[in-house]
């Protein structure tokens, strides 16, 4: 088989899907173990051969690849096409180590464009409107894919970049776009710069989209409120699988709509790997099904989601999982119990006359992991109420997660924020 992909185009029912997913399935197979050295050998390890893929049910017989495969194949990992076909790279920061560099064919430019747009037009954007996109451009995919997808929806990009709130607020004003595209944390440190300089009436941001990080609902709440607009989105994707664009939620905000008929989700037990209970939090696994110049199969993203049963009121027939509620990397294992830094936020979230904004420092005392939860006072929250707030979050935590916590209330604006990811998470046991 060539390394040309003969897939169809959108599917209408969930059936449609199935035959997609099943067609793309057995195409990527094939394809990774006919052109890369590195899927050949797994795949041989793990006594497959490519007309073993009957039914969807055959995915799980496939082995699983992770980041670290992404290094030994450095700088081309995963690349099943002549070099010559590749037209694009893009690359993010590994954590540890080299960079992640991801290739593409012309069609995966493509591809990722279409279902990119799918996103835009999920939440409301196209003729008419400007979008404000500031989020990172060059070898990041966020900048390229936001830009390539307004296009495709007739949108008017501007493509600003991160960072600049002085530039930021004048584009506001003088452009008027309706959209702003960035990461939580820049959308909230936007918002809070329109809110200082009193120029929220001067803007007509109508829809934030928001992305590469967890948006809190609290976050959510004050994103909307400082700057006016009616709706923010929770963008997925990552450059393994092309970039941001991976998944939207919809207007009726239950959920994030995926795009099952680009890539298959698995979500399963990160330690024993084996499917979640139907409803429980579990891993993100993904397989591509049409990716040509660097296939996924069966990638462990590290993200946590649960997928959500049943149809969406909005009647697509796109398949949902829950806002992601972290990276298995962040869990925090206090007193024997693990925790997601979005499990704490959720609880925040609930929790009236304080900001969006906390941190958590963990520490060793007399032996003893001790946590510290420090909170932002809401901007208007009068300070006399500070003791009762602390006790009720206290006992939410307590609650929830079953862990007792220190709470402390601190003025608003007085913890860090970031225009990229903002740091949650201090675990000083080590230090
Ligand atoms: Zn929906």
């Amino acid at each position: 088989m060539s390394s040309r992909k003969k897939i169809d185009s959108s599917p209408e029912t969930t059936e449609d899907l199935e035959r997609l997913q099943l067609q793309g399935l057995r195409w990527t197979v094939e394809h990774a173990y006919n052109n890369n050295g590195f899927y050949r050998e797994l795949l041989d390890g793990a006594g497959v051969v490519p007309a073993d893929i009957k039914c969807l049910d055959d995915l799980r017989r496939l082995p699983f690849t992770t980041a670290d495969d992404l290094r030994k194949g450095y700088p081309l990992p995963f690349l099943s096409v002549p070099e010559e076909e590749v037209v694009r790279i893009h690359s993010s920061s590994g954590t540890t180590g080299k960079r992640k560099i991801l290739c593409y064919t012309r069609q995966d430019v493509l591809d990722w464009t279409d279902f990119f747009a799918r996103c835009l037009e999920m939440a409301g954007v196209g003729l008419g409107d400007r979008v404000q996109i500031a989020v990172g451009y060059g070898l990041w995919t966020a900048g390229a894919g936001f830009q390539a997808a307004c296009e495709k929806v007739g949108a008017m990009a501007i493509p600003i970049g991160p960072g600049n709130l002085g530039m930021q607020c004048q584009f506001l004003v003088d452009l008027q776009p309706s959209v702003l595209c960035c990461t939580s944390s820049m959308a909230l440190l936007l918002a809070e710069e329109v809110h200082r300089r009193g120029i929220a009436d001067k803007i007509n941001i109508r829809r934030v989209i928001q992305g590469s990080e967890r948006c809190s609902s609290a976050m959510c709440r004050a994103i909307k409120r400082l700057m006016g607009a009616e709706h923010v989105f929770d963008i997925t994707g990552m450059t393994e699988l092309y970039g941001p664009g991976a998944g939207i939620d919809c207007e009726h905000h239950s959920g994030v709509h995926y795009w099952a008929d680009y890539y298959i989700l698995e979500v399963l037990d990160p330690v024993t790997l084996e499917p979640v209970e139907q409803g429980q939090t579990g891993e993100m696994v993904v397989t591509t099904l049409r990716k040509e110049a660097a296939p996924l199969i069966r990638y462990r993203t590290r993200d946590l989601t649960r997928l959500l049963p049943g149809r969406c009121p909005c009647g697509s027939i796109y398949p949902r999982h829950d806002k992601i509620l972290g990276r298995s990397d962040d869990m925090i294992i206090f007193r024997g119990v693990n925790i997601y830094p979005g499990q704490i936020d959720e609880i925040l979230s609930a929790v009236e006359g304080v900001s969006s904004e906390y941190n958590i420092t963990i520490d060793r005392r007399g032996g003893k992991d001790f946590m510290l939860v420090r909170v932002e006072r809401a901007i208007e929250g009068d300070p006399s109420w500070d003791e009762e707030t602390e006790a009720e979050i206290r006992r939410g935590i307590k609650e929830e997660i079953m862990v007792s916590a220190e709470v402390q209330i601190v003025d608003y604006a007085t913890l860090p924020r970031s225009e990229r990811k903002s740091r949650r998470v201090f675990d000083r046991r080590s230090d």
